[in-house]
C-alpha cells in the first residue's frame, strides 16, 4: 500500500512533499519520512507516526533544497520497526541516494538470499532494501545504468523514485498495478504522487500518469526525459478504485468516486433487495451506498456516526483489539433504524469484523432486518502485488461458502457486486489486476 512523492526543481521541495503525504495520509499511517537533495548533501528525517507527527519547523529547517522524494508507509502486523520507515538513504560508490517504494516486489526473497550469499547485511525486512544493494553492487559507471540494471532483477508491482545528489528517477513496472502521475507545480517545478488528491492541495496542475513500464529522468536545468524500460502490460490494480484511494483522486483517468457510485449502480441491479433505507459503512460505503440507493430507488441515510479519532481497524495487529475498535469507531443512530429494513453497504468483506459487528450493531439499533451488500466480489485470493490482504486461512470468502459467510455475520440476506460488474463498473477499457477475486497472478 503505502504513497511516494517526489518534487522536483522547487525551493519549498520538503513543504511540497509534506503537504503530498499529507493529502495521502490514507495510504500509510505507520511511518512516513522525507529527503531532501541540497547541492551535495541528501538530508533525511523519518519516524513512526503521522505526518503532522513526524515534521514540525525544525524538521524544515534540516530539510533543505530544491528536491524532495517522501513516504508514508502502511502497517502491516508485525514489521512496525523504525528500521521499515522510508526514504531508504544509502552511501555507495557513486554517492549517496535515497530511495522510496510502493509495492510488493514478488521475488524478494531470492533475491535477498543471493544477496546475502555475496555478503551483503541487511537492516529491515523491507523489499526496498534489496534495490539498494543491487544499485550499490552494480559495475555499471552511470547510476541510471545500474538502475536499469537492478529492473532487469526485480520483478512485481513497484513504483520506485530514486533521488540522488542532482536526479531524481520516477520508475513505474510494466504492469503500471499502483498508480503514479506527474504534474507542474506552480512555480515551474514538477511533482510525482501516488495520487492525484496530493496535486489539488498545492495548486499543482495534473500532467499525466507516469506511463508502465516507463522510467523519468529528472535532472537539474533540463526537461525530463523519459525511457520506456519495458513493454507494457497494464494491469491497474481494481483494488484502488474499489477501497485504498481517495475519492477524489483521478487513477488512471477516472475518477474515484464516480466507479464507486457505479459500483453502486451495478450492484443493485445484481443485489436488489426490497428495503425502506440504504446505509453506508462509513466512509469506505459512503459513494457505493449511494449508487446503491440510487439503482434501488431507496433513500440514503448517513444512518451510522463514525468517530473519526479511532485509525482504520487493519492498524491493530491483533483480532481482539480489531473486534472492539469497530465498535468505538461506529455508533448508529437509533432514531432513524428502528423498526426499518435496512440495506447496509461497504466497499468489500475481508475477515468479516466489521459486518458481523455492524449487523448486529444495527439489530440492536431495532432495524427490522438487515440485508448486506458489498460492492466488490469475494476476496479469495491474498494480493501479493501491494494491498494488504490476509493469507487465505484468515480470508472468509476463501473459507466459507456464501449462506455460511451469512449465518456467520448474521445477516437476513448478503449480496456481492460479481467480477464482471465490477469490471463494468471501472469501464472495460482496461485489463484489470483483480487478483483479490480471480487468484490470476499474471506476474510470475
Ligand atoms: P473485515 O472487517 O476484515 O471484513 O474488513 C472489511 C473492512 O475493512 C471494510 O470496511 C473495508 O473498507 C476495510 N478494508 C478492506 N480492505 C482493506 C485493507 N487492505 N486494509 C485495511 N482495511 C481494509
Amino acid at each position: 500500500m503505502c504513497a511516494v512523492v517526489g518534487v522536483f526543481d522547487s525551493p519549498r521541495a520538503s513543504k511540497l512533499a509534506y503537504y503530498g503525504l499529507f493529502a495521502m495520509q490514507h495510504r500509510g499511517q505507520e511511518a512516513t519520512g522525507i529527503t531532501t537533495s541540497e547541492n551535495e548533501k541528501l538530508h533525511t528525517i523519518k519516524g513512526k507516526g503521522l505526518v503532522t507527527e513526524v515534521f514540525d519547523e525544525e524538521a524544515f529547517n534540516v530539510l533543505r533544497g530544491d528536491m524532495a522524494v517522501g513516504h508514508n508507509r502502511y502497517s502491516t502486523a508485525g514489521d512496525d520497526s523504525i528500521l521499515d520507515a522510508q526514504p531508504v538513504f544509502a552511501r555507495y560508490s557513486l554517492g549517496e541516494i535515497s530511495v522510496v517504494h510502493n509495492g510488493n516486489l514478488v521475488n524478494k526473497n531470492e533475491v535477498r538470499q543471493d544477496l546475502i550469499d555475496k555478503g551483503a547485511i541487511f537492516q529491515s525486512f523491507m523489499d526496498t532494501e534489496n534495490i539498494i544493494h543491487l544499485i550499490a553492487k552494480s559495475k555499471k559507471e552511470s547510476l541510471q545504468d545500474r538502475i536499469m540494471e537492478t529492473i532487469d532483477r526485480i520483478k512485481g508491482a513497484y513504483n520506485l523514485l530514486i533521488q540522488s545528489r542532482s536526479k531524481m528517477f520516477v520508475i513505474r513496472d510494466r504492469y503500471g498495478v499502483r498508480p503514479l502521475s506527474m504534474a507542474k507545480l506552480p512555480d515551474g517545478g514538477y511533482m510525482i504522487a501516488s495520487e492525484t488528491c496530493a496535486f489539488d492541495l498545492v495548486g499543482a496542475e495534473f500532467i499525466r500518469d507516469v506511463r508502465p513500464g516507463e522510467m523519468l529522468i529528472f535532472e537539474k536545468g533540463q526537461e525530463p526525459t523519459s525511457i520506456q524500460f519495458g513493454e507494457p502490460d497494464f494491469r491497474p490494480c481494481a483494488f484502488e478504485y474499489i477501497y485504498f484511494a481517495r475519492p477524489d483522486s483521478v487513477i488512471d483517468g477516472k475518477n474515484v468516486y464516480e466507479t464507486r457510485l457505479k459500483m453502486g449502480e451495478i450492484l443493485a441491479k445484481e443485489q436488489p433487495c426490497d428495503v425502506d433505507l440504504v446505509l453506508p459503512v462509513p466512509d469506505s460505503g459512503v459513494a457505493s451506498a449511494k449508487g446503491y440507493a440510487k439503482g434501488l430507488g431507496v433513500p440514503f441515510e448517513m444512518g451510522i456516526v463514525r468517530n473519526h479519532y479511532v485509525g482504520r481497524t487493519f492498524i491493530e495487529p491483533t483480532q481482539e483489539i480489531r473486534d472492539l475498535k469497530v465498535k468505538l469507531k461506529l455508533s448508529p443512530i437509533q432514531n432513524l433504524i428502528k423498526g426499518k429494513r435496512i440495506a447496509i453497504v461497504d466497499d468489500s468483506l475481508v475477515r468479516g469484523t466489521t459486518a458481523n459487528q455492524i449487523v448486529k450493531m444495527l439489530k440492536d439499533a431495532g432495524a427490522k432486518e438487515v440485508h448486506m451488500r458489498l460492492a466488490s466480489p469475494q476476496i479469495k485470493h491474498p494480493c501479493r502485488y501491494g494491498i494488504d490482504t490476509p493469507s487465505y486461512e484468515e480470508l472468509i470468502s476463501a473459507n466459507m461458502s456464501l449462506e455460511q459467510i451469512c449465518q456467520k455475520v448474521q445477516a437476513d440476506s448478503l449480496g456481492f457486486l460479481s467480477i464482471d460488474g465490477l469490471v463494468e463498473s471501472l469501464g472495460k477499457d482496461q485489463n484489470y489486476s483483480l487478483v483479490s477475486f480471480d487468484g490470476n497472478y499474471f506476474i510470475d
